[in-house]
């Protein structure tokens, strides 16, 4: 399993505009579907920073990333 376990993912699709830019970032993580809009893919081998890095590439802050140990929000960046 990748780093995705040790993370909280949440897409906001309200506010998702589905550009697809966080499933180029992290194809393993990040899926568009018929409703052109991100879904995660729990069972993703991506790294912990792939996934961060796709979070921060949204440019709507859709991606909400949250460390499950600490709770620290990653994404977005306050
Ligand atoms: S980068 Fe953001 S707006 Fe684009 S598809 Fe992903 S979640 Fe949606």
């Amino acid at each position: 399993m990748g780093d995705i376990e040790k993370l909280k993912i949440i897409v906001d699709r309200d506010e998702c505009i589905g550009d697809g830019l966080c499933a180029e970032e992290a194809p393993k993580t990040f899926e568009i579907d018929d409703d052109e809009k991100a879904v995660v893919l729990n069972n993703s081998t991506d790294d912990r920073e792939c996934i961060l890095d796709a979070g921060k590439c949204c440019p709507v802050d859709a991606i909400i990333i949250e460390d499950k140990a600490t709770g620290k929000k990653l994404c977005p960046e306050e």
